[in-house]
């Protein structure tokens, strides 16, 4: 049995047998064949599993979710087709129009645009919160239409640590459940639902994928929300969905219910999947995540001494550093470390930052973290451009932050190309 994130990595999800593939096959089919017509009507009444159509559901993506749901320690998952599909997923499928939302102010820009701007035009209002204000504090938030509570592990890009056991224990004395973006942590560091979160969500595009090939997200629901002791909240799971012959998801089933009514309803009708190819190719990213992660960590600690030490560096934020101000957050929820990204500001401001980052070599500037090349970008002059300098405060993102996403190079290759951009 996988007992072991590194062997879950390897083994969880797809299980040949005999004569069977080694690797996951990819089942590159829209639709599958049934013999009778009785046996294909069951299955859009949901009275009976099975796939007919990869809108909803293919084997290759559910193979892929069912390792990553074994790794997060929940009960089911779901694959979408995008980081921002799941979180607008998570969200939508127990929050609609007059519904309201608490999600930290430092998470990542994509999704603040989301909440603060998509969702607010389906009806949704989201308040974004300083995470770190003590619970009484942010109590005064809820409101009594408020469904979920929403932060990220690690926060993209300023790399802070939520404390995750303190807003578990808000979101629930509430009677909503707590959402994590477990994105940056991934499963190997840390395990939200272990710490009382809900329901977990990934862009699956960073770590996981982890050498930049495809764009994917992931849910995961840790089955142990209890829809239906506030059922007046939740009604799209408590009462029956009309749209399947008025079945009701949570007596139908049970502990499966958010995720089958997700598929079922908001795949069926928003169609946001990933495509079975990209699956595959998470799938063998996957396979090295514990080996990988475990060298991002150790490379991005010795980077952030470097530069810690570097009299041109101005400030440096890595939780794992003994001096950080997360550090204590750092040991008690993910101590063998938090991920390859790290934040760190230059002296003189926006103009050297630019100018240090066009010197370097092979740590290039693009659009993305945490795959295994190393590279970084300026938030204030790319993800996050669309927001104003008070919206940039209040995310925590200072003008001259730079975020560095290590990578799994020879460390002393990464320290001497930062080196030479600063020199
Ligand atoms: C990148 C990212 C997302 C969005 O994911 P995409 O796959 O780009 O849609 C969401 N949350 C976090 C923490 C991210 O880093």
């Amino acid at each position: 049995m996988a007992t072991k994130s590194g062997t879950k990595c390897l083994h969880e999800g797809y299980k040949p047998t005999k004569g069977e593939p080694r690797q996951l096959p990819i089942y590159q089919s829209t639709t599958f064949k049934y013999d009778t017509s009785e046996e294909m009507g069951k299955l859009f009444d949901l009275e009976a599993d099975g796939y007919f159509y990869s809108r909803l559901q293919n084997p290759t993506n559910d193979a892929v979710a069912a390792k990553i749901c074994a790794l997060e320690g929940g009960h089911a998952a779901m694959l979408t087709s995008s980081g921002q599909s799941a979180n607008f997923f998570a969200v939508f499928n127990i929050c609609e129009t007059g519904g309201h939302i608490i999600a930290s102010s430092s998470i990542y820009g994509g999704t603040y645009n989301l909440f603060g701007t998509t969702l607010k035009k389906m009806g949704i209002d989201c308040t974004f919160v300083d995470q770190n204000l003590p619970e009484e504090e942010l109590a005064k938030y809820f409101k009594p239409n408020t469904k979920a509570v929403f932060g990220e592990t690690i926060t993209n890009p300023t790399v802070n640590i939520l404390d995750i056991e303190k807003f578990a224990h808000l979101a629930h004395s509430h009677g909503v459940p707590l959402i994590v973006d477990n994105t940056f942590a991934t499963p190997i560091n840390c395990r939200p639902i272990e710490w009382g979160a809900d329901i977990v969500t990934h862009s699956t595009t960073k770590y996981m994928d982890g050498h930049a090939v495809g764009v994917g997200g992931c849910i995961v629901d840790s089955g142990n929300f209890d829809w239906n002791a506030y059922a007046d909240k939740f009604p799209g799971l408590t009462t029956p969905d009309e749209s399947y012959h008025g079945i009701t998801y949570t007596e139908r089933f049970g502990k499966g219910a958010y995720i089958t009514k997700a598929t079922s309803q908001l795949m069926r009708d928003l169609g946001a999947i990933q495509s079975p190819q990209n699956a595959f190719y998470l799938n063998m990213g996957l396979e090295s995540l514990h080996v990988r992660v475990q060298r991002h960590c150790e490379n991005a600690l010795a980077v952030a001494k470097y530069l810690k030490a570097n009299d041109k560096v101005l400030w440096v934020h890595y939780a794992t550093l003994e001096d950080d101000e997360y550090h204590d957050l750092q040991q008690k929820y993910m101590p063998d470390g938090t991920c390859g990204v790290l934040a760190f500001a230059i002296k003189g401001g926006r103009e050297k930052a630019i100018e240090f980052m066009d010197k370097l070599k092979f740590i290039s500037i693009v659009t993305h973290v945490a795959d295994v090349k190393s590279c970084l970008l300026h938030p204030a002059s790319h993800t996050h451009r669309q927001m104003t300098d008070e919206q940039l405060k209040e995310a925590g993102v200072d003008a001259d932050l730079i975020r560095l996403s290590v990578g799994i190079e020879d460390v002393n290759d990464i320290i001497a190309d930062i080196e030479q951009a600063l020199a």
